[in-house]
């Protein structure tokens, strides 16, 4: 492929990058967490729409050739799996490809992070390709918690969401599933082939009983999967030390760019729980029903009805939202902890009280900054022997993280680690995950573990 030069315009994006309609079109997501990129789009196929999961790592040579190195990481390494997915598609479908047959999705979220200029820069890279100007970027945001209307048929946009949430919470209980069983299987390697299998055994329930929110049947699935996942689980291993993982989205999830962290956590003797992907959209919602809290109690001030009305009913409906997905959580992970003790994710409200306590941060600042430090401290709450933060290099929310989290957890004597990524292999990162595991083993010997859930 080659580059061509061109005027980039403002139109290119508004008229390029939002939401547009999906049918008729290939949707191509992109793998962050790869068990919920594929439940992801198994409910997108359940409503008609021909979803798939892109192939990712790649392509990081093309995202470093069309990048600066002032982005963050995870722009270079979606923008790169996009490029190499076209070049392939390119080279498959020869004169008959057509750009306009996709949609690339491509989310975002408010500042003061870039993760809200992903997709501007990714329409600026591909605006530069002859054919490729004509793939529109289909973008959803957490300024509205994420709404997907305008992309769905009007009466499939209610029950898509619903069914869209339920894949995120199964993905993580799959995630903590394999986290929970890899460091006592019987015999190695037994977990990742079994999650391989479970992950399309549930991504085909999601396309079977998905746009008929048939949850229960979705369950019954679920239940047979941690059964037989349970009994990887060899009994004569003891307990090992319990890592809790925070950090950014796309790092903390994506195993590549993440070197496979968790796994190297697990090789010096760890069982890791990292934050759920739940956890973030919960929060979109949470703090947009908090914001309506706060501009209804300005405008009651200021005696503006209409304002008084609109903030009513939003902060109304994004409280009906987040009651049902806590609902929701609540009843998959019922479900499955009847069989098997996978951690829970934090509460919201707990997570803000924790912040509040201490006066360390404030959700009024925003960004995973106020998930990550609370997340931690209410790992420690948990009685978790050591903590990991992974993000990618020069990434804000994380690093106020560490500069708040760090000298706490070193005043409680629990081992902390920061795991910037940035694709280069470091020499001496085994060798400090080997340290702080060894200081976690320490930890555990004097203070051993108590109960995972979260709740
Ligand atoms: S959260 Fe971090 S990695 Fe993500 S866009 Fe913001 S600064 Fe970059």
């Amino acid at each position: 492929m080659h580059a061509e030069s061109g005027s980039q315009t403002f139109r290119s994006f508004s008229e390029k990058v939002g939401r547009f309609k999906l049918k008729g079109k290939t949707f191509l997501i992109p793998q962050m967490n790869r068990i919920g990129g594929h439940l992801l789009a198994g409910t997108f196929r359940s409503f008609g729409i021909n979803a798939l999961v892109m192939d990712t790592y790649k392509g990081l040579d093309l995202g470093k050739e069309f990048t600066s190195g002032k982005e963050c990481f995870p722009c270079q390494v979606t923008t790169g799996d996009i490029l190499h997915h076209m070049q392939k598609e390119k080279e498959r479908l020869g004169p008959s490809f057509d750009a306009r047959n996709y949609i690339y999705f491509m989310p975002e979220a408010e500042g003061p992070c870039r993760f809200g200029m992903y997709n501007k820069h990714q329409r600026i890279v591909l605006d530069s390709f002859p054919g490729l100007e004509n793939l529109k970027i289909g973008s959803l945001t957490s300024k509205n918690s994420y709404s997907l209307d305008g992309m769905l048929d009007r009466d499939q946009t209610r029950s898509f969401r619903k069914a869209g949430y339920f894949s995120v919470v199964v993905a993580d209980v799959l995630d903590r599933l394999l986290w929970r069983i890899r460091p006592y299987e019987k015999e190695r390697g037994m977990a990742d082939e079994f999650i391989e299998k479970a992950m399309t055994v549930m991504a085909d329930a999601f396309e079977a009983y998905g746009s008929s929110l048939g949850f229960e049947r979705i369950l019954d699935r679920l239940e047979e999967v941690i059964l037989e996942g349970k009994a990887l689980i060899d009994p004569a291993v003891p307990p090992k030390p319990m890592i809790g993982v925070v950090g950014e989205i796309y790092l903390r999830t994506h195993v590549e760019s993440n070197q496979d962290v968790i796994r190297m956590i697990e090789k010096y003797g760890g069982e890791v729980v990292n934050a759920s992907i739940a956890e973030w959209v919960n929060y979109t919602t949470y703090d947009r029903k908090r914001e309506a809290r706060i501009g209804l109690r300005l405008s009651l001030k200021q005696l503006r009805a209409n304002k008084v009305k609109e903030h009513l009913r939003r902060m109304l409906g994004y409280g009906i939202d987040l009651a049902y997905q806590q609902m929701r959580q609540n009843q998959v992970y019922k479900r499955v902890r009847a069989h098997i003790d996978l951690a829970e994710d934090h509460r919201l409200d707990r997570l803000e009280k924790v912040l509040k306590e201490d006066d360390l941060y404030s959700f009024d600042v925003g960004t995973e900054a106020c998930l990550s430090i609370s997340g931690l401290l209410e790992y420690m709450r948990h009685g978790y022997n050591g903590a990991l933060n992974i993000y990618p290099f020069t990434c804000m929310p994380s690093t106020i993280t560490s500069s708040i989290v760090k000298p706490i957890l070193n005043r409680m004597k629990v081992p902390y680690l920061d795991t910037p990524y940035d694709g280069s292999y470091q020499p001496g990162r085994e060798a400090s995950i080997r340290t702080f595991m060894f200081q976690a083993q320490q930890h555990f010997n004097k203070h051993g573990r108590r109960a995972e859930s979260h709740s």
